[in-house]
């Protein structure tokens, strides 16, 4: 099944009670469980686990993990689902076996692509999707699954309020911490250490659009701790997490190329509307490492509320459509931008002046719909383009349909690594020729 087919269907099977197409959301806290705190029909607790939350999460499992590559390839799923499922999972009432739960369910998924279950329990069998209440919630609550005494890579550019992470919480945590220009992957070579948990990954990165080789990282890590087979958990190896918000599951497949995590800020392409917030984290199976973040996102709270887990999950139905049109109309805004007098650089990873072009070609299948631009001159030069733009609208965030423009060092504030006279666009759904020519009349060359 094509990536197209999983976005419109998975997690979408009609409402048991009562057929409706549209999934419904289930709003209650709280579900009636046994005198002794029997589960009844598979949930207790809101923040434990609930329906809508469930949906969202088997379609953002099989978007991120069903095998795609370039367009018109087959989608096949990677694994069997024959893991353990031993791991009892902790409930609001304490520990509770849910493993026979999970494993009750198995049977069935299998028999279904979408990862569908006749009870209405949208599960996808083999891989592991967590719903969090934002981006951050899931990178922190990952940070927090981290021993004190371990080590992370960061890349150089990296969403602000990761960078904040790192360096207001993790020393706290006695986590250490190195920062290195990813765009070559010696770097990370040089910085991994034996005490390495994990390398995090942004790319494109935010705002610098700088792109990594998700591949070269994956090798560099495997060779250093000699991992010969999939069972690399075991050897100590750090993990690799892929910040996947800019390019998306439709341009981007991580995991495929050998992380182990994915994260997305899901209030941007995934959401796609700017009307939500939400966050996730996908890992290729329900091992160890999910208990462990399931155990966190229930105990420290960051979960993605019901009607958020709705409003993201209708935003995955037209994710494809809209990914490709963001693309389209980036191109063509870079293309018409890049060489124009006001205009000193354009970072696009499409344009092949890009010096993460090559890599990009390699490793998506559409360059996204996110780009920046340095515009001649400095901070008063770029925010005198900003203040011209007619259509663009001057916000933050990303990923919507609308087309916003803003100058990320005032955006981020003091300590800001962004460039002076840099502007992030995110290209949205408008006909590309009134956003072309909106920027050159922004940068006084007509229109
Ligand atoms: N990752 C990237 C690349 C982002 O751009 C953002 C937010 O802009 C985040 C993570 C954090 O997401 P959220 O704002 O949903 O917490």
């Amino acid at each position: 099944m094509k990536l197209e087919t999983i976005a419109v269907h998975a997690g979408g099977e009609p409402d048991p009670a009562t057929a409706a197409i549209a999934p419904p959301i289930h709003l209650s806290t709280t579900f009636e469980h046994g005198p002794a705190t029997e589960i009844l029909h598979g949930y207790t607790y809101v923040r434990d686990e609930n329906p809508t939350q469930d949906r969202l999460e088997a379609a953002l499992a099989q978007l991120e993990c069903a095998r795609y590559g370039k367009p018109g390839q087959e989608l096949v799923q990677l694994e069997d689902s024959g893991e353990s499922r031993s791991v009892g999972m902790h409930t609001t009432h304490g520990r509770v076996a849910s493993g026979e739960r999970r494993a009750e369910g198995t049977e069935r998924e299998k028999a279904d692509p979408l990862g569908r279950d006749v009870t209405g329990k949208a599960r996808e069998a083999t891989t592991g999707a967590l719903a969090f209440a934002s981006g951050m919630g899931a990178a922190a609550a990952l940070l927090q699954t981290l021993e004190p005494g371990s080590h992370v890579i960061f890349p150089e550019d990296v969403y602000v309020h990761v960078r904040l992470a790192q360096q207001d919480y993790l020393p706290n945590w006695r986590i250490e911490s190195s920062v290195v220009d990813m765009s070559s992957a010696k770097n990370v070579e040089k910085a991994l250490r034996p005490e390495t948990k994990l390398v995090w990954v942004e790319t494109p990165s935010n705002p610098r659009m700088s792109v990594t080789d998700i591949a070269a990282i994956v090798r560099i890590v495997r060779d250093k701790w000699r991992v010969t087979s999939g069972e690399w958990r075991d050897t100590g190896a750090p993990l690799v997490l892929v910040d996947n918000t800019f390019a998306t599951p439709v341009f981007q497949r991580p995991l495929e190329l050998g992380a182990d995590i994915v994260l997305h800020s899901t209030t941007k392409y995934c959401g796609g509307h700017s009307d939500v917030q939400g966050g996730a984290l996908v890992l290729r199976k329900r091992d160890a490492l999910y208990e462990k973040l399931y155990h966190t996102r229930l105990v420290l709270g960051a979960v993605c509320s019901p009607f958020n887990s709705w409003l993201i999950l209708r935003g995955l139905r037209t994710l494809p459509c809209r990914m490709e049109r963001h693309a389209a109309n980036a191109m063509a805004v870079a293309l018409a931008l890049e060489g124009q007098k006001g205009i000193e650089r354009v970072f696009y990873p499409g344009l092949r002046s890009h010096p993460g072009h090559e890599v990009a070609a390699r490793q998506m299948s559409g360059f996204g719909g996110m780009m920046s631009i340095l515009v001649k001159g400095g901070w008063e030069d770029a925010v005198r383009v900003a203040s011209r733009v007619k259509l663009f609208r001057n916000a933050t965030s990303l990923g919507g349909v609308e087309s916003l423009i803003e100058h990320r060092a005032s955006a981020e504030g003091p300590g800001s690594t962004a460039p002076k006279n840099l502007l992030r666009l995110s290209v949205g759904l408008e006909h590309a020729g009134d956003l072309i020519e909106d920027l050159l009349q922004a940068l006084g060359g007509g229109g």
